[in-house]
């Protein structure tokens, strides 16, 4: 091995990775002897969107303690602690000096959006109002709580939001604050892709209009290209060490993290690349019908809500995405099809044996993860199991481990594995991307696409990252009409049609990359935005 990897080689050893520069140098901090060493300070700057891209465990909170002048950097010397002063020294003509004068002479104030906004409740008693009022430092709160359409759960309960309410209301707290620096660990989990674009407008806003220095972590990289001015790729050993690069251009940054590749700094840290092919559509070879559903209606109460489904066939054994605003009725429909709702209007015998993850991921009982799978599947340990999803899905190193001590991403990991692992005829999984890193996500996608392939198996995916869904689908169902009112289901289509169908919905056009066909945001009313609109290719343009 290369000698730097404590645990087991992220690399298998495939290949002997060169040692970085950075390693050779001392760290910037380490939380002690053989403990995790960060290398690298991302640059906050003022008037500009900063972001990190890289996985988890890497040193990203870390890093932003540090900026926040809440851990003082030891540069790896536990035992006669360096100071402020000779980190100051240490980063003298470096562009964070300014930056850590500041840090140093206590004068950086910081507002800050945890990860896991599922824990909010557990420290705030309140309605949203309460919470939100006390955070309207900027006299910008009106205006955030509009855009992010936040009114109607203004006097609810904290206890009693959605995932996608509570991001909400954490991103407009967050931003409403009057501080020097802003840290979004995560913005996209749970709110679906018009939500993202306005969060990612409204965070742009404020570095540019307020001149104030904002820092992101995100995995949804459509988001991350339309959010980031400029781009630091931390990269390392999850729990180990961890590298933060220095900034590069956000195109570059997120080429270089897909191609596994750094350019500058000369270093691998992937054997293989991250690609996007250009299906367009993905051709199905086989159609044999696992279901038939007539067209179908529901609603709820006295009519609050309605839906109607376009009748259509599911086909055996393809990978079924379905895309839509929050709000519109996809949940209802799965439950339609596993017959645990019946419909106010149309014949059908709908009682698919269903295999489901929901979006909110609630296993968290006092169990062991290798228990609990057991307990779902005999396949449990065999060969076929470890291969196709235990490995891709980076179970081994959890298996001992309790599921309620795991962190949000380890959680969604088992919970798509529990899905898997059932015998069904048909599995949903609601948002399995939420929480995950850029290669968490790549892994969980090809994992269920072979798990479709190899076990002839029917999936249906509902998720909001535009990357993931292009990664895993072979068509598209597309919900739209006016979330909580009204929603109306076409029926499956193919990948071109779908993708054209709902990003004409929500008025966003993407480009292909030049260099890795990775599919990119266009500006608004940028030249190719209007031209692909007008001929009505949203998504798989020239
Ligand atoms: P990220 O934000 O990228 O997920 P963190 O900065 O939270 O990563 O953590 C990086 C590593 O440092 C993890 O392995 C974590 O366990 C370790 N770590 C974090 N805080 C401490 C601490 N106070 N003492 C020792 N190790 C820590
Ligand atoms: P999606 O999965 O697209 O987010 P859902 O199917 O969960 O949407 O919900 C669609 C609408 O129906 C939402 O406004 C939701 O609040 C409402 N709704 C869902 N289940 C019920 C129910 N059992 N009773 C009343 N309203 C419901």
């Amino acid at each position: 091995t290369c000698g730097i990897c404590v645990e087991k080689c992220p690399f298998d050893a495939i290949e002997i990775i060169n040692l970085p520069q950075e390693l050779q140098d001392e760290p910037v901090h380490r939380y002690g002897e053989n403990a995790f060493s960060l290398y690298g300070l991302p640059a906050p700057q003022e008037g500009q969107v900063t972001g990190i891209l890289g996985p988890n465990g890497i040193g990203k909170t870390t890093a932003v303690r540090i900026l926040a002048g809440e851990l003082e950097p030891n540069l790896g010397r536990h035992e006669a602690e360096p100071g402020w002063d000779e980190v100051l020294e240490a980063y003298r003509g470096t562009e964070l000096q300014d930056y850590i004068a500041d840090v140093r002479d206590g004068d950086i104030t910081i507002a800050r959006k945890p990860q896991y906004v599922d824990q909010i409740p557990n420290s705030f008693d309140g309605n949203t109002r309460q919470l939100l009022e006390r955070t309207d430092e900027r006299g910008a709160l009106d205006e955030l709580v509009d855009r992010l359409s936040i009114g109607p759960v203004m006097e609810q309960s904290i206890d009693d939001l959605s995932g996608g309410e509570l991001q909400r209301v954490a991103i407009a707290a967050t931003l409403a604050r009057d501080t020097d620096f802003y840290f979004l660990d995560e913005v996209t989990p749970y709110l679906d892709i018009g939500q993202r674009v306005t969060a990612a407008r409204l965070i742009r806003e404020l570095a540019e209009e307020e001149d104030k220095s904002v820092l992101v972590v995100e995995h949804d990289l459509a988001i991350l290209d339309l959010l980031a001015d400029t781009l630091h790729v931390a990269y390392g050993e999850p729990g180990a060490y961890g590298v933060i690069t220095s900034p590069k251009s956000v195109r570059n940054g997120i080429n270089e993290y897909l191609s596994g590749y750094l350019d500058n700094e000369n270093m691998r840290i992937r054997p293989n690349p991250i690609e996007f092919e250009e299906h367009a559509p993905r051709s199905v070879t086989r159609a044999d019908t696992l279901v038939e559903y007539p067209d179908l209606t529901k609603s709820y109460g006295d009519g609050e809500f309605s839906l109607e489904v376009e009748g259509g066939t599911i086909r055996e054994n393809e990978v079924l995405g379905v895309v839509g605003p929050n709000g519109i009725g996809k949940s209802t429909f799965a439950k339609l099809l596993t017959g645990n709702l019946g419909p106010d209007e149309g014949d059908a015998d709908l009682d698919q044996n269903i295999s489901y993850k929901p979006q909110y991921v609630t296993i968290d009982q006092h169990m062991r993860v290798d228990a609990f799978l057991s307990s779902i599947t005999d396949q449990f340990g065999s060969s076929y199991w470890n291969t196709e999803i235990a490995q891709p899905l980076q179970l081994e190193r959890i298996m001992e481990q309790n599921l309620s001590d795991l962190s949000g991403g380890e959680r969604q990991r088992v919970a798509i594995a529990a899905c898997l692992s059932d015998s069904a005829d048909l599995y949903l999984l609601d948002e399995p991307s939420a929480h995950l890193d850029v290669e968490q996500r790549v892994q969980a996608a090809k994992a269920i696409r072979r798990f479709a392939e190899q076990q002839d198996a029917t999936v249906m995916v509902i998720d909001h990252d535009i990357y993931m869904m292009d990664l895993l689908a072979d068509r598209l169902m597309v919900f739209d009409g006016e979330p909580a009112v009204h929603g109306r289901a076409g029926q499956p289509q193919q990948m071109r049609d779908g993708m054209n169908e709902f990003l004409a919905n929500l008025e966003v056009t993407f480009r292909r990359d030049e260099r890795t066909s990775r599919p990119r945001i266009n500006k608004p009313e940028s030249q190719l935005d209007r031209q692909q609109k007008s001929e009505g290719e949203y998504y798989y343009a020239p």
